[in-house]
């Protein structure tokens, strides 16, 4: 996910819009037993003022992973805004180097803070048994009685 700034500046632009399919490291989801489900959509827009780049758009991503309460295999969709600076010299901001713009910390950063502690089948799934390890779901078990 590399954007050459130099390319533009010699074609006179101060800006770009960008799409990429972003095959994302499993590594990132701290979620048990979860993997992406396909490449991770990265769609913007760059625009460059000095030395200082603006990126702004959105990632969309989905994962297969399993309910936080009954296990059943779940897929997790989510949309997740991004508007951040990259500066060669701001320590606030995203570094970058020699004219070209690598978004993939960034991505890998929104990813991560946008994951769920948990993920459910259902808002109201009721789990499973914590005696019996049934699934709750399909009916009472006898463990209350
Ligand atoms: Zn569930
Ligand atoms: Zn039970």
């Amino acid at each position: 996910m590399v954007i050459d700034i130099k390319r533009l500046r010699l074609k006179g632009k101060s800006g770009c819009s960008f799409h990429f399919d972003y095959e994302a490291d499993d590594a990132l989801l701290t979620l048990p037993e979860s993997s992406f489900s396909g490449a991770v959509s990265v769609t913007g827009e760059l625009e460059v003022d000095g030395e200082d780049v603006f990126v702004n758009g959105e990632i969309s991503y989905s994962i297969n992973t399993v309910c936080s309460r009954c296990l059943t295999p779940t897929v997790y969709e989510k949309v997740v805004p991004f508007d951040e600076k990259f500066s060669p010299s701001d320590d606030e901001a995203y570094p970058y180097y020699k004219e070209t713009v690598d978004l993939t910390d960034m991505v890998n950063d929104k990813i991560i803070l946008s994951l769920p502690y948990a993920v459910y089948c259902k808002d109201d799934c009721k789990g499973l048994c914590p005696t019996c390890g049934a699934d709750l779901n399909k009916g009472q078990c006898d463990c209350n009685k």
